[in-house]
């Protein structure tokens, strides 16, 4: 682990990590039993990153290329892909720099999720937040 990378300061949360590192499936139900939503998103334009800090403190620093290649939508993702995490593959695509992972907007989906606005005018996603968190591509959530 990654000093610095790997606190979670609530307590009964250290045990559980070990799943968070262990499977993806069971990354799921744990999220769904602590609830596990954003208290803050910040987009950084002139570095092309988005930072999703956590109700148990986790952050989350995802570039705009990572977001438009883990695009939710059905027409990104195919109808056979539609499972309810990303692709493990998108983390390992190559990073782009074009309008496609130019970000223009975000905007909240009800409580549970976002749409990001992109600079091709692709605006699809539903990016809820189970999905999102199992889309940080940090050491601890990546298993690395
Ligand atoms: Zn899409
Ligand atoms: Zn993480």
């Amino acid at each position: 682990m990654v000093p610095g990378k790997s606190q979670i300061p609530i307590p009964n949360l250290a045990n559980q990590t070990f799943y968070l590192m262990q499977c993806r499936c069971s990354l799921k139900k744990l999220m769904d039993k602590l609830k596990i939503t954003p208290t803050g998103i910040q987009v950084n334009r002139d570095e092309s990153f988005m930072t999703i800090t956590w109700n148990d403190d986790h952050k989350s620093k995802y570039s705009f290329s990572l977001l438009r290649h883990a695009c939710p939508c059905a027409e990104c993702r195919g109808h056979e892909n539609m499972g309810p995490l990303p692709d493990p593959g998108v983390f390992d695509r190559p990073s782009e720099d074009s309008p496609r992972t130019h970000l223009t907007d975000v905007e909240a989906v009800g409580s549970y999720a976002i749409t990001i606005y992109w600079g091709d005018g692709h605006q699809y996603g539903i990016y809820n937040w189970n999905y999102l968190r199992a889309l940080c591509p940090c050491d601890v959530c990546r298993g690395i």
